[in-house]
């Protein structure tokens, strides 16, 4: 285990994501007394597949090797800060695409190998969750996290994230994506579906709808709206279909663990909280609780290096514990609800 590098009322991490479709680094300045923090600087670049195609692994890592030098550097100088003045080093360790993965730990590992610095593996989920956290100022939410990656509601509980729902089958980006790609729009889809569904005439057409228990299922959504291009359904309309169904699912979902938690917050997190019609629907379940919705600012919704920074920082203060570089890891489906989040109580 490293030595504490400083001792002072200010910390600064670097965050690295890479865990799909963006590259990004950020440096997060934490207030040891205050027990807060601020990004200094962030910097992402984004892989874009050629439309009509989704991430292909081998070549979003590519994009990530050859963004990353130009993307870190550019950090640094923003946040006119030197390598040296580094407290930790962090990268987003899973789940998500091995080849991504790996890119974001190689560097990670090189820098904490190269400047002594303690190396921190963050999860990338919890990131999505710590940030929305500290951006909106909840306190005791009930977590909505819905992106590439996942869906998933969730409530903490004895030092995790318990997972109080989750999907089936498909994510809900991978709904939006996959059925977006149909249509030959590029990846990701979700804002344009939006766009389509908000300019259609709002005329609905029937798609399954399916809540087992506080899950749901997608799979069965995604083939009904293909086979309805198939007959020649209007692609507005179908759009704005998909969205009514898929979102009036997660939201029922929702609401039943609101009811049962009696938690008074709600957050949502993840590239799909930037839907406005998402939020709506949101809001008025929250209401109809008794709670408060909160929503990750737009820019922080999807994937981004201060998520991984801030939760490294939050983590490495509650226990000042990193991870030697030869035991250093990816784990491409590492569960958040498999993670000790010491740092709440
Ligand atoms: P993330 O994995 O958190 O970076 O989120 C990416 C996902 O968010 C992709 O599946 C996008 O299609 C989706 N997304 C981004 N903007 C929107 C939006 N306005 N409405 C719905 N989904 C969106
Ligand atoms: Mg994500």
């Amino acid at each position: 285990m490293n030595e504490v590098t400083k001792i002072s009322e200010t910390m600064f991490g670097l965050g690295i994501e890479s865990t799909a479709h963006t590259f990004s680094c950020s440096i997060m300045e934490y207030d040891i007394v205050k027990r807060n923090g601020k990004i200094i600087s962030e910097e992402r670049s984004i892989y874009k597949a050629p439309s009509g195609s989704g991430i292909h692994p081998r070549e979003a890592s590519r994009h990530h090797m050859d963004k990353s030098p130009e993307i870190l550097k550019q950090c640094l100088k923003s946040a006119n800060l030197l390598p040296t003045k580094l407290d930790i080093i962090s990268y987003s360790a899973g789940p998500g695409l091995g080849p991504c993965l790996r890119v974001g730990a190689v560097i990670a590992r090189a820098l904490s190998s190269f400047y002594c610095k303690p190396l921190i593996p963050v999860n990338h989920a919890l990131g999505h969750v710590e940030l929305g956290m500290m951006l909106t100022g909840c306190n005791d939410p009930l977590v909505l996290l819905v992106s590439g990656g996942h869906t998933m509601i969730l409530a903490f509980a004895n030092k995790r994230w318990r997972v109080f729902g989750e999907t089936l089958d498909l994510t809900i980006g991978q709904l939006l994506d996959q059925f977006g790609r149909y249509i030959s729009l590029s990846s990701p889809c979700g804002n344009k579906i939006e766009e389509f569904a908000t300019n259609s005439s709002h005329d609905y057409i029937p798609l399954p709808y399916i809540v087992k228990g506080n899950d749901v299922s997608f799979s069965g959504l995604l083939t009904a709206a293909k086979s309805n291009i198939k007959k020649g359904c209007d692609i507005q309309n179908l759009c704005f279909s998909i969205q009514e169904t898929s979102f009036a699912m997660l939201t029922e979902v929702v609401e039943r663990a609101l009811s049962f938690t009696q938690k008074k917050e709600v957050l949502i997190v993840g590239g799909v909280s930037a839907n406005t019609r998402l939020q709506d629907m949101l809001t008025q379940a929250a209401e109809r609780q008794d709670a408060k919705l909160y929503s990750c600012p737009l820019n922080y919704s999807g994937d981004n290096g201060s998520q991984i920074a801030w939760t490294a920082l939050c983590d490495y203060q509650s226990n000042h514990r990193n991870i030697e570089i030869e035991n250093s890891f990816i784990n491409q489906s590492w569960r958040l609800d498999s993670v000790d989040v010491n740092w709440r109580f």
